[in-house]
């Protein structure tokens, strides 16, 4: 069962709420969620193995240390209780999830985290991932339920946490089978692979990975920045001159590398609020009470200017990392460099000062 968020404010309520620490795991985006909670004025900590600490010393951002010997050990009951001793409430990003594992975070950790728990499954589970998408009204790729209906170019993906290792691109059945066997012979997929392979659509256009917070204590939805991904080897392979592509007989991959800040032409801003809106409106009737946050649309835009969202996010994604020191958007709030990580730990002050912790905690 899915710890109830009963269970989590009975823990906050034996916390000291004039030392609430934030806490994360040392990798993903916490070098912004620490920053940006000192900032706020809260202490921090960050758990991390002896050999990952280098970033968050080099550059200063952790009040203290859990170390741990394996990242899988942030679960364990010794860190869950550190954690609460310090007044912890813990910003899941997608390496704390990993790690943890999902039912792990949903069942057996018992501290408090910003956002809501209950969502994170919604994005880690294609099936629901895109339910709720669909849902929304957003555009997503068009499915394929079998290789034998490719009629246009798709995408092939494969499941885990792979980092788009194998994915491609094929336009008809005869090319997915052939692909497909070159890639077990050089033992890139397994038959298991295979059998659970999600084709798509391949959309051409342009990369957009919007990021979102939704603030429950102020009702809105802001645009805090956007980026665009910079995968290997794909990116590297395009530098490549055709022929000598065709000579090479490179597999692409998508393995993400890096992100790359960008602004969107103005004119597609309403669109990129209503998709917000949207998904903010329909998960609050799906997964209540809904999003709480930061969360993130993958997109590509199309030569017809509609944006088609491949992948979601459903907490903080790691293209925040893009605007550590605010983007063009999170500036336009305040007039301030917002990183998404200080307008998390903003909201938690205001909750705090507002006496409204329940509404961003789970
Ligand atoms: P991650 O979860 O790490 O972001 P993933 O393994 O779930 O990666 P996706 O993000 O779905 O993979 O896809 C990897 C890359 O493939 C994308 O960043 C994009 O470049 C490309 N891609 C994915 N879906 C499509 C699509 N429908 N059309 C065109 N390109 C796509």
């Amino acid at each position: 069962m899915v710890i109830s968020r009963e269970e989590i404010l009975e823990v906050f309520h034996g916390y000291s709420r004039d030392e609430i620490t934030v806490a994360t795991l040392g990798s993903h985006t916490a070098l912004h969620i620490l920053k940006g909670a000192k900032l706020e004025g809260f202490s921090t900590v960050v758990i991390t193995t002896r050999e990952r600490d280098v970033p968050y010393k080099r550059f200063n951002v952790a009040d203290r240390y859990i170390y741990v010997e394996r990242f899988s050990e942030i679960s364990n009951e010794e860190v869950q209780e550190r954690l609460r001793e310090m007044n912890a409430i813990v910003v899941p990003h997608g390496s704390f999830i990993a790690y943890c594992g999902l039912e792990r975070l949903e069942e057996d950790f018992q501290v408090p985290i910003f956002g809501n728990r209950r969502i994170l499954r919604w994005e880690s589970q294609r099936d629901l991932e895109r339910k709720l998408l669909r849902e929304s009204g957003l555009r997503v790729p068009r499915r394929y339920e079998s290789p034998e209906e490719i009629d246009a170019p798709v995408i092939v993906k494969f499941p885990g946490a792979r980092g788009g290792r194998g994915y491609f691109i094929c336009s008809s059945k005869e090319e997915f089978w052939r692909k497909i066997g070159i890639l077990k012979e050089k033992g890139l997929i397994s038959q298991e692979d295979l059998e659970n392979a999600h084709i798509e659509e391949y959309v051409v256009g342009t990369n957009f990975c919007l990021h979102y917070f939704y603030s429950p204590l102020k009702d809105r939805v802001e645009l805090m920045g956007i980026d665009r991904r910079y995968e290997s080897n794909i990116d590297g392979l395009v530098r490549i001159p055709a022929r000598d592509q065709l000579e090479l007989e490179v597999e692409p991959s998508y393995v993400i590398t890096g992100n790359i800040p960008v602004v969107i032409r103005e004119s597609l801003l309403p669109q990129v609020f209503e998709m917000g809106d949207k998904l903010v409106e329909k998960s609050r009737e799906l997964v209540p009470p809904g999003m709480i946050g930061p969360f993130c649309l993958q997109t590509l835009c199309n030569e017809n200017l509609e944006l088609i969202v491949f992948e979601m996010s459903a907490r903080i994604d790691g293209g925040t990392n893009s605007f550590m020191n605010g983007s063009p958007y999170s500036f336009l709030y305040h007039g301030e460099p917002l990183s998404m990580g200080q307008r998390i730990a903003r909201e938690i002050r205001l909750a705090l000062e507002m006496d409204m912790i329940e509404k961003v905690i789970s």
